[in-house]
């Protein structure tokens, strides 16, 4: 285990973040971030699987920064079906989470 040693809440009230931000975890490099530097994956009750830009869709949700490596890893390596407990991706779906992995490698 590592022992994380908390920051001192409220010393700094004049910061610009005065609530605790809720923090993410990559589910390809583990790295952790701020929700909203994560996309937010969400599979649904038919077991259909797509991004949620809201962060709010209701279903089992996982997250992938924006490093295209992840999005491959996730995506040919059934890192993705194991983090949202599905058998197998829909092709559609994985069609159209590979559209978005090549995009971001153009960014
Ligand atoms: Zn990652």
């Amino acid at each position: 285990m590592i022992r994380i040693k908390m920051a001192q809440a409220g010393k700094k009230s004049a910061g610009p973040r005065p609530k605790h931000v809720p923090v993410r975890m990559c589910i390809a490099c583990r790295r952790s971030d701020a929700k909203r530097g994560l996309f937010r994956l969400v599979r649904d009750a038919e077991g259909r699987v797509s991004v949620d830009p809201t962060g709010k869709r209701a279903g089992r949700g996982a997250y992938l920064c924006h490093d295209p490596a992840c999005w491959d890893q996730a995506l040919k390596r059934r890192g993705l079906e194991r983090a949202l407990r599905v058998e197998s991706l829909d092709p559609e779906d994985r069609a159209a989470l590979e559209e978005i992995a090549r995009g971001l490698v153009n960014e």
